[in-house]
């Protein structure tokens, strides 16, 4: 696969990124880790008044009614002399102009009990976000 500009990571970042590119009638295919992306924003009300990771869901319709390439996978290499991204599958695609838009993760402070079961980092990833509701639905105390 060949495209104009490669957006990795679709969640806000780089939606934004690709919406501007758009703009400028490129090809732009988008290649993210995830079934689907989070609001960000939103991941507070999972546990509170939404009780769902699926109403926190930001529609895909964002990227493919503006005719976006949507690959689902993760990039393990960007080669930038020869132009090439490999994914995790071992497809590759080839691009013009790569965009990182890989976000952050959570660090992990040095705070007693941490590590402790049921003390969660709040990665945005649906399935770890599923697995903090389950914990909450199924504990009798918080805190
Ligand atoms: C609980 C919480 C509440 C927040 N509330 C607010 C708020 O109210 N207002 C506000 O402005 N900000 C808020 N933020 C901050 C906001 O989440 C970040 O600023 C925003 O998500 C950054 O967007 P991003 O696209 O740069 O990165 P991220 O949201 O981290 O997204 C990066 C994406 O790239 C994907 N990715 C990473 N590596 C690869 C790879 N190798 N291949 C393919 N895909 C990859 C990831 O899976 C992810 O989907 C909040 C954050 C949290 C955790």
């Amino acid at each position: 696969m060949r495209t104009n500009i490669l957006v990795i990571g679709g969640s806000p970042a780089g939606i934004v990124a690709t919406l501007t590119s758009k703009q400028a009638n490129k090809e732009v295919t988008v290649a993210r880790r995830g079934k689907f992306v989070v609001v960000p924003c939103g991941i507070p009300y999972i546990f509170g008044t939404l009780r769902s990771v699926e109403k926190d869901r930001i529609p895909d319709e964002v990227l493919t009614k503006n005719n976006v390439n949507l690959v689902i996978d993760v990039v393990v290499d960007v080669d930038l002399k020869d132009e090439v991204a490999r994914l995790r599958c071992d497809d590759n695609i080839s691009f013009e102009k790569p965009v990182l838009a890989i976000g952050s993760n959570p660090s992990i402070s040095p705070i007693g009990g941490v590590d402790l079961e049921n003390v969660f980092l709040v990665y945005k990833d649906p399935e770890h976000l599923s697995e903090i509701l389950k914990a909450i639905n199924e504990c009798e105390r918080i805190g």
